[in-house]
């Protein structure tokens, strides 16, 4: 595997991944990643995007619930 941007050597390690949305901001850190010896870009495989992505869907559905007040009935029962 080499690094789309430069052709250069692509190193295995980790790296953290970060994104802003209206009601939160979602920070993972130590995430594996290949990053490029030469011009230091980092990339995540296929399959961690895919479950970055999933987990950052619902957090926002979820948050969103929270910020807009719309948690379950069940909560005010006591
Ligand atoms: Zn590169």
């Amino acid at each position: 595997m080499n690094c789309s941007n430069c052709g250069g050597v692509l190193i295995q390690g980790k790296s953290s991944y970060s994104t802003s949305e209206d009601e939160f901001t979602f920070i993972l850190e130590d995430i594996p990643a290949y990053q490029c010896e030469r011009c230091k870009k980092v990339l995540f495989t296929d399959e961690t995007v895919s479950k970055i992505q999933k987990l950052v869907r619902r957090i926002k559905k979820e948050s969103c619930e929270i910020v807009h007040n719309k948690v379950s009935a069940n909560l005010y029962d006591y």
